[in-house]
């Protein structure tokens, strides 16, 4: 019984132990804006579904949080990420993206009673995708999809963009069109020239054509649209904060290359699994981490769009 209950301890010590093991890193972009990069690999356990990147704002009135994690635990990562350079209490929190790890951790900040907001349009993607994302969630980091606890912003603005100043700092919600999810958004703060660009943007691994949901050429323009701001700073979806040149390489030339090369392969009636085969082969984008794993199946997925065109 004793050995049982020993046993038991252990393991439960082991299992907060996993869920502290993962830290993501801070890096300072502009004197008032920061980065949260979390892993560049896949969910687990130990990252809580925190495999992106967000940041964060401190405004004579407190931190703007960009972002809340994927989960509870994940939620408590940013926390400790903003604590690590500033005092100040977060304000606010803005959710700029549809997919888990960008906002499924709201209920940690909401218990706290700071406000949540975000764009209508990006709230509606959030209900549209929401059993989707805890399935996918939940099977990166274990436990039940219905155990997730799951909460929606607390305020929200019509239209495709609002300008708030907080604490002396303008900062703009768009919405540019969809990428890697529908009513994904930009947060742009025009004196700092910075962009949060939530999943419109991978840097330094491959980003991912999803099934029913990424449109590769509705991503394309959206991407080209961000570019039109002539950001200074990129803040990613995933992967480190960069300058547009960068975002650029990593991902608009990954986008161009996806619908030119498809597109060529269907001018030439070049079948599936042909086209999937030989464009798969094609090295450029291969100094993208996970591109073994997502080159081949972005290819399909063009193919597919590009083909009902
Ligand atoms: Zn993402």
């Amino acid at each position: 019984m004793l050995a049982k209950l020993l046993q038991a301890v252990t393991c439960l010590m082991l299992l907060g132990q996993a869920a502290h093991a993962f830290e993501p890193a801070t890096e300072k972009v502009t004197d008032n804006v920061y980065a949260i990069v979390g892993e560049i690999d896949q969910r687990s356990a130990e990252n809580q579904g925190l495999n992106n990147t967000t940041g964060f704002i401190i405004t004579n009135d407190g931190v703007v949080l960009v972002g809340s994690g994927a989960t509870v635990g994940s939620a408590k990562m940013l926390e400790a990420a903003v604590k690590s350079v500033t005092d100040k209490p977060i304000k606010q929190v803005l959710n700029i993206g549809v997919q888990d790890h960008h906002w499924m951790g709201n209920s940690h900040f909401l218990a706290q009673k700071i406000p949540v907001s975000a764009l209508a349009k990006t709230m509606e993607g959030q209900k549209a995708q929401e059993s989707m994302n805890r399935m996918r969630l939940s099977s990166g980091i274990g436990g039940k999809p219905e155990d997730l606890t799951v909460e929606y912003p607390s305020e929200t603005f019509d239209g495709d963009e609002k300008t708030l100043t907080i604490g002396g700092v303008e900062m703009s919600l768009r919405y540019l069109g969809d990428a890697h999810f529908p009513g994904d958004a930009v947060l742009w703060l025009p004196k700092e020239k910075v962009v949060f660009t939530g999943d419109i943007v991978f840097n330094d691994r491959m980003l991912g054509i999803l099934p029913e949901i990424s449109k590769v050429k509705d991503w394309q323009a959206t991407f080209n649209k961000v570019a039109e701001l002539k950001p200074e700073h990129v803040i990613p979806g995933h992967g480190n904060p960069s300058d547009w040149a960068t975002a650029q390489k990593d991902t608009g030339d990954y986008l161009d290359w996806l619908v030119t090369e498809v597109g060529k392969s269907l001018d030439e009636m070049e079948d599936l699994g042909d086209a999937v085969k030989r464009l798969s082969a094609d090295e450029t984008f291969n100094f993208l981490h996970m591109h073994e794993e997502l080159n081949g199946r972005n290819i399909h997925q063009s193919y597919l769009q590009l083909e009902t065109e």
